[in-house]
């Protein structure tokens, strides 16, 4: 690595993504051209003999490339859960693939993985969480790629736990439970670990309870599998659920899940990050102390690139106990124990692979750069813009709030009068109406069903996003329903 070369490259980049950004809402927002395999015809059969100039490649970048992405930072894109970027998160990455450490053992970078103990401590705090799942209360955390990965690993310590008590045969009679508004990676990752696909008990969730996991139904489901001989192992909560931004009841999920012996996780990939806001704290921190593991992305709505998702656990021995190898070239001080508690943190333990990124110098420039009351500010200039929809879209009779918005998720529908008790036909002019949104490039929504319905979802979280932006979408929305709604005669 040439040092200067290395500057002038860098430099042509950050001048590329100045631009991108300026530009940013120029482009369509969702990939103009979906037909597939576009790509492989512009580009050669295989790699060059020759390096190329970094100019040329950032020229087939801005014409091959972009025209084919999904513009993630567009402030009109409104899908799935935005994907956060930042001036900060942007430099921290910066300061974290360009200095390229590896902190699997606190050897191998010792001011890396003690800054991850810091920085997780930092975030808890923050969000209102209970001191047992920090380090400075007997707990402590790690900075993971996704929310996938930290449920696998403590379904593997849940796992883990359970049986060295019972013996391995006893894998065939663990259960788990979650409702039918939780990730699939739940039932992914309980794949992962060996739970037979049989042992999922997924619990209906309706709009009586707001589209939480009830715990009464928890309850019963669990008694029940214990009276059969099987071994309640895990219940997962989620804080903010995908499709609809539901909340399950933490507390009363908590004293289920302790009464049985089961692990406590709560998923908070996306509404951990307003718990930075007392008005939301209480979603995630009442009953956090029955929890056994909390995760939540700061990727998604915490100012921080790709990739970070935080993830606490109150037993670091029951995670490490599963995750742990010990070959003797990786030996260190992190190996050798002052009481029971190792001297220093080896992060290869706490999680899946052994290469690691240095994820907390990025979370930690943009904790300083915003500061609380910076990302404060910017979820709730969010929230206020989810609000304004929610009211816009409730004062037109021709449309519905599906489920009470709870944070900036906002899922809607056309409702109209005509169309009460034809489902059929009401989903198919709903699905018309968002595929004609889409289509116009100015905006990107995606959809959701509940009870049967096609809902449409309002996910503002884009760093660039402002209330103009909301405002927008929604003289776009109400446009293309009078298209649709004229072409239904309706
Ligand atoms: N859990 C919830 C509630 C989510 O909303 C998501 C993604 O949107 C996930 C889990 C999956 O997160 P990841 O992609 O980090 O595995």
């Amino acid at each position: 690595l040439d040092p200067e070369a290395f500057a002038g490259d860098s430099h042509a980049v950050v001048e590329f993504l100045a631009e991108y950004y300026r530009d940013v809402d120029k482009f369509p927002v969702r990939a103009a051209d979906l037909e597939p395999g576009r790509l492989r015809k512009l580009l050669p059969n295989s790699a060059p003999e020759h390096g190329e100039p970094l100019e040329e490649v950032l020229e087939d970048v801005r014409r091959d490339i972009l025209p084919g992405l999904t513009h993630w930072q567009s402030p009109s894109f409104f899908a799935y859960f935005p994907m956060n970027a930042s001036a900060a998160g942007f430099a921290g990455e910066m300061l974290s693939v360009g200095l390229n450490v590896v902190p699997f053992l606190w050897a191998a970078s010792p001011a890396a993985a003690e800054l991850e103990t810091v920085v997780v401590d930092w975030m808890g705090k923050l969000l209102g969480l209970p001191s047992r799942l920090l380090f400075s209360g007997g707990g402590g955390g790690v900075l993971q790629g996704s929310t996938c990965e930290a449920v696998v690993c403590t379904l593997t310590a849940a796992r883990d736990r359970a049986l060295a008590k019972l013996g391995h045969e006893a894998i065939l009679k663990l259960v788990v439970y979650a409702s039918d508004q939780t990730h699939a990676t739940f039932q992914k990752g309980a794949r992962i670990v060996g739970i037979p696909p049989s042992n999922f008990r997924v619990i209906p969730t309706s709009a009586a309870s707001g589209y939480g996991l009830p715990a009464g139904a928890v309850r019963v489901a669990v008694e029940r599998d214990a009276a059969a001989g099987f071994v309640p192992l895990y219940l997962c909560a989620t804080v903010g659920t995908t499709g609809l931004g539901a909340v399950d009841p933490v507390r009363e999920l908590g004293e289920v899940a302790r009464r049985h012996g089961m692990w406590l996780h709560v998923d908070a990939a996306y509404a951990g990050s307003a718990a930075v806001c007392p008005e939301f704290r209480e979603y995630l921190q009442d009953g956090a102390e029955l929890a056994d593991s909390v995760s939540m992305n700061p990727h998604k709505w915490f100012l921080t690139n790709n990739d970070c998702c935080c993830l606490w656990v109150a037993s670091t021995a029951a995670l490490t106990s599963a995750l742990s190898t010990d070959p003797e070239y990786l030996k260190n001080v992190g190996t050798t124990t002052t009481g029971n508690k190792p001297a220093a943190i080896d992060y290869k333990d706490w999680q899946i692979s052994l290469s690691r990124r240095f994820r907390a110098i990025k979370l930690w420039v943009v904790l300083r750069r915003y500061g609380a009351a910076g990302l404060r500010a910017h979820i709730r200039r969010h929230v206020t813009a989810a609000k304004w929809f929610e009211r816009a879209v409730a004062a037109d009779e021709r449309f519905e709030v599906v489920v009470p918005r709870k944070f900036s998720l906002v899922c809607f529908r056309l409702r109209p009068s005509r169309l009460a008790g034809n489902d059929a036909m009401n989903d198919a002019v709903n699905r018309e109406l968002l595929t004609a949104v889409n289509g116009t490039g100015r905006a990107f929504m995606t959809h959701f069903v509940v009870d049967g319905k096609f809902v449409i979802r309002l996910a503002i979280g884009g760093a660039m996003t402002d209330m103009q932006h909301v405002m927008d979408v929604w003289d776009l929305l109400q446009g293309k329903a009078d298209e649709v709604l004229q072409r239904y005669q309706l």
